[in-house]
């Protein structure tokens, strides 16, 4: 029988984490198989390619760091790109490191089983093709499992159907069609105005209304980019040990906003607001923790959707009221409550009366009937543990990834889980992750699991696993963190309430950036703390 190929590493995934992971453990010398689902690098930027997609962190902060070349030659044309641009970014990086060459396109993953005679991982793709490998590394992203809900009748649809997160490659053309969305999340609140520019009517169905904030996008000016550039490396390591993985261009207020007036408020509120982007939230240390503070700024930002949308029925559809503002992701739009005033755009609340089905024309709410050449689904994702739990892994004595996670995600810092040796989650649920600026995560896991498989190398080690104590303990703590802030108190697919069925519960790590960094720092110091090593065996004492 012929042998199976064997590599040190096998990586599921060609976005920001597997590519760099790529590059890091070539050049120790690993040898490596990247698999990657699409025919091309990039991840959620390959498939987010609907109208208005952009990133929510400033481009000169969400973008590789470990290479000063690198972040010195690129240039961003905005302050916070559009997704196009930031494909064209990391296309240039897997040319500049070669990495395409070593990667497996159109090719997923679709079981990893680990032998714990060999100690190997054995994966076997949708190909065909079968793979051992010393380490299995999963680099699929937090939200890269799109959630088409089940609504009766969708396969009945005449028109086209799409779905915000696997976006066709050719331009769609609304010009002219009468389109239904269906969604108002950051995918939602990014397309909507721009879907309303071009079609003939856009119906917006509306389940929950986020918060969203303007992002007050420019293109980027030379003096800013300089600015950055002129002292990167440093910008860079503060973003690494900052609370949030990035830098903030008004700075936090360290104070209750309820030990100040009413005006100093309403101050610090409106200089947030103009300078647009997440800073809002942190115009006062407790707005994440604090009811009574949270409120003010909700009820600030209600004011400004009322002053901005002229319809006051719509305007009081759009105002959130029944969660604290910040604990579903903050959106950052271009105007969207603007895009509510123009003729060809309505809202319609699905909350009383949720879809009843699709239909060959249209869809059906009640006795109220709606016809679409097209209808869109901004629906989200199965957020941080869907992609995971698609593939089916099997650690020791055949425990499955799902088995193990039926109440939910169990890891060590997010980053193994015990049971499945050598299996790594880069930015899995329990680390900072969705709420950090992903790149300063990313760089931070690929780096620690690179240092780890040195460190086993160099002390001949085999296997690397939490013990069940450490992993508990991490679990309670993730838990703990996020109760002492008002996010459990939204449905969020940071809780995994938008998926029925799954189980509920904060799923990312929200101690901090830089205070996971130090964490992850000192169980490494300490001899890799709550870790458990099997050490190889000699050729010479196993035949013993
Ligand atoms: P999302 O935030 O989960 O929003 C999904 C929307 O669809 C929500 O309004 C949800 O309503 C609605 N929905 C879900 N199932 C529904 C159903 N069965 N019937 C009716 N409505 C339904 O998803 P997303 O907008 O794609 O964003 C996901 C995450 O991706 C973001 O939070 C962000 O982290 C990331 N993202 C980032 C950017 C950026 O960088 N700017 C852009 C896009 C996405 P409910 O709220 O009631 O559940």
């Amino acid at each position: 029988m012929a042998q199976l190929k064997s590599v040190d590493a096998v990586i599921v995934g060609a976005g920001f984490s597997g590519l760099y992971l790529l590059h890091l453990l070539r050049g120790q010398g690993f040898t490596t198989r990247v698999f990657e689902r699409a025919a091309g690098v990039g991840g959620t930027w390959y498939w987010n390619r609907y109208p208005g997609a952009r990133c929510d962190v400033e481009s000169m902060q969400y973008s590789y760091s470990f290479d000063e070349e690198l972040q010195q030659e690129w240039s961003w044309p905005e302050k916070y790109s559009a997704q196009p641009d930031i494909l064209d970014y990391i296309n240039h990086v897997a040319e500049k490191y070669q990495l395409s060459k070593d990667i497996t396109f159109n090719t997923s993953v679709c079981r990893a089983h680990f032998d714990e005679i060999s100690k190997q991982w054995k994966i076997v793709t949708d190909t065909g093709e079968v793979v051992k490998a010393s380490h299995f590394i999963m680099a699929t992203g937090c939200i890269s499992t799109a959630n088409l809900p089940n609504i009766p009748g969708t396969g009945d649809f005449g028109g086209k159907i799409y779905h915000t997160g696997k976006w066709p490659h050719e331009k769609v053309d609304f010009s002219g069609q009468s389109v239904g969305i269906i969604g108002t999340g950051s995918s939602g609140i990014q397309s909507i105005p721009v879907i309303a520019a071009e079609a003939r009517h856009l119906t917006v169905f509306q389940r929950t209304p986020h918060w969203t904030v303007p992002a007050r996008n420019v293109p980027m000016t030379d003096e800013y980019e300089k600015i950055w550039k002129k002292d990167y490396a440093e910008r860079r390591a503060q973003m690494r040990y900052s609370p949030s993985g990035s830098l903030r261009s008004v700075a936090p207020i360290d104070i209750s906003a309820l030990d100040v007036s009413e005006e100093d408020r309403e101050q610090a509120y409106r200089e947030r607001w103009a300078a647009g982007g997440m800073t809002l939230l942190k115009s006062y240390n407790d707005l994440l923790t604090n009811d009574a503070a949270n409120e003010t700024a909700a009820k600030w930002v209600r004011q400004r959707i009322a002053g901005i949308v002229k319809d006051p029925k719509t305007a009081d559809l759009l105002s959130p009221k029944t969660y604290p503002i910040g604990t579903k992701r903050l959106c950052l739009d271009t105007d969207y409550y603007e895009a509510f005033n123009r003729q060809n755009v309505e809202l319609v609340d699905i909350v009383k009366e949720p879809i009843e089905r699709i239909t060959l024309n249209g869809l059906k709410i009640g006795d109220r009937t709606f016809a679409f050449d097209s209808i869109v689904f901004a629906t989200g994702f199965d957020a941080m543990t869907g992609t995971l739990l698609r593939v089916d892994i099997q650690g020791r004595g055949g425990l499955t990834l799902q088995k193990k996670w039926e109440a939910g995600p169990r890891t060590y810092l997010g980053l193994m889980s015990e049971g499945f040796p050598n299996m790594y989650t880069i930015t899995g649920p329990g680390s900072p992750s969705v709420k950090s600026n992903m790149m300063s995560s990313i760089e931070q896991h690929v780096e620690l699991v690179v240092d780890t498989l040195m460190h086993l190398r160099e002390n001949s080690i085999e296997t690397i696993e939490p013990h069940r104590s450490a992993e508990d303990d991490w679990v309670e703590h993730v838990q703990e963190v996020a109760n002492q802030t008002l996010f459990p108190k939204a449905n969020s697919w940071y809780m995994g309430t938008n998926i029925p069925g799954k189980p509920q519960l904060f799923m990312p790590y929200i101690g901090g950036v830089g205070a996971y960094r130090r964490i992850c720092e000192e169980v490494v110091a300490d001899g890799y703390r709550g870790f458990a090593f099997e050490q190889k065996i000699s050729e010479a004492a196993a035949a013993e």
